[in-house]
């Protein structure tokens, strides 16, 4: 029940005290947030005033946006990446920032095959618990009961590394799992969740998912909303049911837990919460062996009412198979964020995902805008978050309390409107991005690095690849990339045999970057790398059709990925033959430089 009008919030009724609180620090913060950015930005320039990267551009212990914009650059990750390695190397002096780095967030983004390393400081989690704290008091507003029940989150730790210089290097999610902050939480009834920490805290990606589905079936009345961080992750969860149901419905009837389940702290939570439970494993044998799976979610969680997952972006891909598993139940997207900083939180998360619009909380870090053009020109003038322009894109550029100046994170936004003063954003895309499956993010020049090595096994049956394209075919869990080929063989007796070309996918997923291959050894997150070999003049055929749609002749280039279904088709019409990568590719959690 809503409580009383005296602490009422412009965005609605709190739920509660605490939702109140929480409410009134969002309108303070969109209300001021010019003041609060001029705010920002002097705290970050003044603490940081002595270090060496600051020093070196003169500001003269000026703090202000003036001096800030004509005298520091703006930069990309290669520019700041000599400071970082020092840092990673053991240089602990004040480099980047006055608070000593307390470790590095490794970032799905990629510089020459390797995670960025993203430097941060110990008060940065307190910033970020701060966002999360916004998010439940704002879906309060929206979806009520949320007390009544709980939260049934796909959540894992990946691996983590030290650089030579013996800082850690993970994943910022893994970072925050394993903080103080998340581990002992306060309980809060509108924010319980199945999974145990013991389980979510599990290195071992299948028994962190096992004991977390089982858990999740174990107390499916109490389940009021379901959710993974991407959509791809729930997506992996359903298909992890699927494969694993009949060993999780064994463990339900028998009161028991599966031996593969060795991790110590699990099974000792775990030994206190099975029980045999006979009609349940009765009903999941029943919806599991169905063969039709739609709806299965509303089914198992009969009380969910809504997918907490991020379906914006690259991830929008996932929307109509969620749809199918849940029977349309409301998706919610709900924050924005990544290594670097944590951006801001979605004012009205139960819109549409098409109008998911994030409101960036001007506390979190200075934010500049590069105005950007549909057709990718560049204005080099930056404009303040409270100056965009509705309906204009821009490319985000954050200044950090880390130690990252004026920095170029890669994404597009597009302006939709404003909260009080405050910009909400479209998340339009990620610069440079051909394919993406799960956190992966393959560029033009890796994939062709890719196709370049791959097509080295061919050299010795005098066959060379004309021409390329690729697919992020997401219609399997997990998804795949798809790379279509035509070969130009010179000696048909000799040509490169199945076997070949199998190998052929395999050297191909050797040569992507450490996300990718993560994602396919690690992860499961991704599945074996698919070459079609399509016929000859394919691809001439491909033009011809551009070119009957309005393309010119003359700027005709072979796109090198494709979505638009009747391309799809001409392509898999013309298909000679499929083959897939047998192997997993190498990967480690080491860095290879
Ligand atoms: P990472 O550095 O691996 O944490 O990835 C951060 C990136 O993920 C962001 O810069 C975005 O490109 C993407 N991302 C994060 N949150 C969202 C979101 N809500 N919608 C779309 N893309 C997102």
């Amino acid at each position: 029940m809503a409580v009383d009008s005296a602490i009422s919030s412009p965005l609605g009724p709190p739920a509660c005290e605490k939702d109140a609180k929480a409410l009134r620090f969002i309108e303070e913060m969109t209300r001021n947030a010019d003041a609060v950015q001029e705010r920002v930005l002097a705290e970050i320039l003044s603490r940081n005033a002595d270090t060496e990267y600051l020093k070196r551009f003169e500001l003269g212990g000026a703090a202000d946006r003036e001096t800030f914009k004509s005298k520091i650059p703006v930069i990309t990750y290669e520019d700041v990446q000599p400071e970082i390695q020092r840092i990673a190397n053991g240089d602990r002096s004040a480099i980047l920032s006055a608070h000593p780095i307390s470790e590095f967030l490794t970032s799905s983004g990629t510089s020459a095959g390797e995670r960025k390393l993203m430097p941060t400081i110990k008060e940065e989690l307190d910033r970020r618990q701060l966002l999360y704290s916004l998010l439940m008091p704002v879906m309060n507003l929206y979806v009520p009961g949320l007390d009544k029940g709980k939260g049934l989150y796909f959540l894992f730790v990946k691996s983590e590394t030290r650089t030579p210089g013996g800082l850690l290097a993970r994943p910022v999610l893994t970072s925050y799992y394993k903080s103080e902050h998340f581990k002992t939480r306060p309980y809060d009834p509108y924010n319980v969740y199945t999974s145990p920490n013991e389980a979510i805290l599990c290195p071992d990606s299948f028994q962190s998912m096992y004991t977390q589905m089982l858990c999740g079936l174990i107390e499916r009345h109490q389940v009021l909303r379901l959710g993974a961080v991407f959509a791809s992750g729930l997506l992996r969860a359903i298909r992890f049911l699927q494969l694993n149901w009949p060993e999780l419905v064994d463990d339900i009837r028998t009161g028991t837990l599966n031996s593969r389940i060795t991790d110590p702290a699990i099974r000792e939570h775990m030994m206190k919460v099975v029980k045999p439970d006979p009609e349940l494993a009765r009903f999941m044998t029943q919806q599991c062996s169905m063969d039709n799976w739609e709806g299965i979610i509303t089914r198992i969680w009969p009380n969910t009412k809504y997918l907490d997952v991020i379906v914006t972006g690259a991830m929008a891909q996932y929307i109509p198979t969620l749809n199918y598993y849940s029977g349309g139940l409301p998706l919610a997207c709900t924050m924005y964020a990544s290594s670097e900083c944590y951006f801001g939180l979605n004012l009205n998360p139960m819109c549409k995902p098409s109008e998911v619009s994030y409101s960036i909380m001007p506390n979190m870090a200075y934010f500049e805008f590069l105005p950007h053009s549909p057709l990718g020109s560049i204005s080099s003038k930056l404009v303040d978050l409270a100056d965009v322009e509705v309906g204009k894109e821009y490319e985000l550029v954050i200044t950090t309390y880390a130690g990252l100046y004026r920095y170029r994170v890669g994404d597009i936004l597009r302006v939709t409107g404003f909260h009080n003063s405050a910009p909400q954003f479209h998340f339009v895309r990620r610069k440079n991005v051909l394919l993406s499956i799960d956190s992966d993010k393959t560029d033009e020049s890796e994939l062709q690095k890719g196709i370049e090595n791959a097509s080295k096994l061919l050299a010795e049956f005098n066959t060379s690849v004309v021409e390329y394209t690729s697919y992020a075919d997401t219609t399997t869990i997990p998804g795949h990339y798809v790379i279509y080929w035509e070969l130009l063989t010179k000696d048909s007796a000799n040509s490169p045999s199945h076997e070949v070309l199998d190998r052929c996918c395999l050297q191909m997923e050797e040569s992507l970057n450490s996300v990718y291959r993560q994602c396919r050894v690690a992860d499961h997150s991704i599945g074996p790398l698919e070459i079609r070999v399509v016929k000859n003049g394919t691809f001439e055929e491909l033009m011809d059709y551009a070119i009957s749609r309005g393309a010119s002749i003359n700027q005709y280039k072979v796109p090198r990925c494709v979505n638009f279904t009747p391309i799809m088709e001409l392509l898999d019409s013309r298909v000679l033959s499929l083959h897939f990568s047998k192997e997993l590719p190498h990967w480690t959690p080491e860095r290879r430089r």
